[in-house]
Formats: structure tokens, C-alpha cells, sequence
């Protein structure tokens, strides 16, 4: 093929070239490093940082979260902030653990402290929910059947009217094709908060859930009637017959009912955690 160079094209040429490369004064600049960590959100009240400690210590005790999992709180004073345990057990987290990250999900101080693979969890819902004060993420064998059947998880008692209508399943496959099932990117935590929407809980396929709310209590409150409900529902289906689930009205009008009372089992739990952590 025979080329054609006008003056033209030339002159593109170089000037794209020479574009191309980089002013005299970053070729003597320092090289590149890491980027800088992000500036903290400030100092965060120590009750609140005890409060997601005890999260961690009741949804343990109430076999929602198991050797995995983990639950976060939008930082308090800084909404582009967030507060997640270091990798490790629930059962375990003490307030040395807690670690904060911006919503990109860098560490501001990691302290050598490492960081779960799947905290793009949090940082993506943040993100996408200005609502949201507070994220869990589960492996609660309970709700995993309805991520990998034909039937949606919905609300069949009063407690779980917050599941109204249905749950929302995540596929991974549909997102990124063929993985190791872990949410262990930006791009997976964004199209998971996609799924998600403004629901309070969404399912991810073969893996768990991930359920938000406005308080730490109320997200926990959640995870753990996530799976009772499902309990019930997968009994009410194992009789056989049709299932008489709550209609929407009835579970927008149970929602207000719950936001009053779930204080009730949040004093409760936290009691019999406070005890179980202090006899240690
Ligand atoms: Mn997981």
C-alpha cells in the first residue's frame, strides 16, 4: 500500500509526538510512588467505634456472620468516610481494629493492619446511597437458597417487611463473567450497589447478601430477620399449598411499627454480647 504524508499529516504527527512526552521538569521529578493515603475524617467518638464493635460480637452470636462477613458505619463527621474492621473474624474485633477507609476504599492509616478483599462492598454502596449509614455483608446460609433458585426472598412475617417487595439477586457471572465470586473490585461493588438500588437488602448469587441501613442497630435488626425470614418462607414452602405472603401496603404500613421497636432487640443483644466480651 502506498503511503501519502502530506505537510499536513506531518506536522500532526509531531505535534502528537511531542505532546506525547513529558515536560523537562517531571523528567527530574522524584519517582513515581504510591498514591498518598487518604486525610482521615477526623476523630470519631469512641461509643460509636463500640458500637460497630459489638455489631460485629451479635451478629456473630446471632450465626448471621460466621468466621466471614463483615459490617461498617459511614464515618459520623465525615460522609466520604467510612469505618470497617481489619481482616479478621467478627467474633474477634476489638476497637483496635477498626480501620478507616476513604469511599475508593483506601486505607486512611492501615498501621500494617490488612484489609478484606471484599471492602469494595461498602465503599461502592456508600457511594451510590447517600442514605446509608451503615453496610453488612453476609454468608448467612438462611437467604442463600433464594440466590440460586427461582424464588424470590419476600417477606412472610411482620419483621421482614423491609424485604417488600422482593429481594434483588446479584449475579456475578452477568457482571464480570467468570470469577472466584468475590466483590474484590471497584467496578463489582458498583454494579452490586446497582443491583441493590434503593432496597435495603439484595442477595449475591452462591455467596450471601449484603443488607444497609440508616443506624448500626437497624442493619443488623436486618440481617438477622433476612434470615429468619427466609427460614420461615423455606418452611411455609416445604408444607406445600400457595404461600400467603405480606402484601406491599402491608409491609410499608409494618415498616414504621419496626423503626419504633427495634431498639427493643438491639438493647437486648447488645446486653447478652457485653457479657459474653467482658467474660473473656
Ligand atoms: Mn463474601
Amino acid at each position: 500500500m502506498k503511503l501519502s504524508l502530506t505537510a499536513a499529516h506531518a506536522a500532526l504527527a509531531i505535534s502528537l509526538l511531542v505532546g506525547a512526552l513529558p515536560p523537562v521538569h517531571a523528567q527530574t521529578a522524584a519517582p513515581a510512588t504510591a498514591p498518598a493515603a487518604p486525610e482521615s475524617g477526623g476523630p470519631v467518638d469512641p461509643a460509636k467505634i463500640q458500637e460497630l464493635v459489638i455489631a460485629n460480637h451479635v451478629l456473630t452470636d446471632l450465626n448471621v456472620i460466621d468466621g466471614f462477613g463483615h459490617i461498617s458505619m459511614r464515618h459520623p463527621g465525615n460522609p466520604n468516610r467510612y469505618l470497617l474492621s481489619r481482616s479478621v473474624a467478627p467474633a474477634l474485633v476489638t476497637a483496635d481494629d477498626i480501620m478507616e477507609y476513604d469511599l475508593a476504599s483506601n486505607p486512611v492509616d492501615a498501621k500494617g493492619r490488612n484489609s478484606f478483599f471484599e471492602r469494595y462492598i461498602h465503599g461502592e454502596i456508600y457511594k451510590a446511597r447517600p442514605d446509608v449509614m451503615a453496610v453488612i455483608h453476609t454468608h448467612s446460609l438462611g437467604v442463600i437458597p433464594f440466590g440460586i433458585g427461582g424464588v424470590p426472598l419476600r417477606p412472610v412475617f411482620l419483621l421482614g417487611a423491609f424485604l417488600s417487595p422482593s429481594v434483588p439477586v446479584f449475579d456475578i457471572r452477568k457482571a464480570a463473567g467468570q470469577t472466584n465470586m468475590l466483590v474484590g473490585t471497584p467496578d463489582l461493588g458498583k454494579s452490586l450497589a446497582s443491583t441493590l438500588g434503593s432496597r435495603s437488602v439484595a442477595l449475591l448469587r452462591g455467596h450471601g447478601s449484603v443488607v444497609v441501613a440508616s443506624t448500626v442497630p437497624m442493619a443488623v435488626f436486618r440481617a438477622y430477620y433476612s434470615n429468619v425470614n427466609a427460614s420461615l418462607q423455606s418452611q411455609a414452602m416445604a408444607l406445600g399449598g400457595k404461600v400467603n405472603y405480606m402484601e406491599p401496603e402491608e409491609s410499608q404500613k409494618t415498616l414504621a411499627t419496626i423503626e419504633n421497636i427495634h431498639g427493643r432487640a438491639w438493647d437486648l443483644w447488645k446486653r447478652a454480647a457485653l457479657e459474653k466480651m467482658t467474660a473473656k
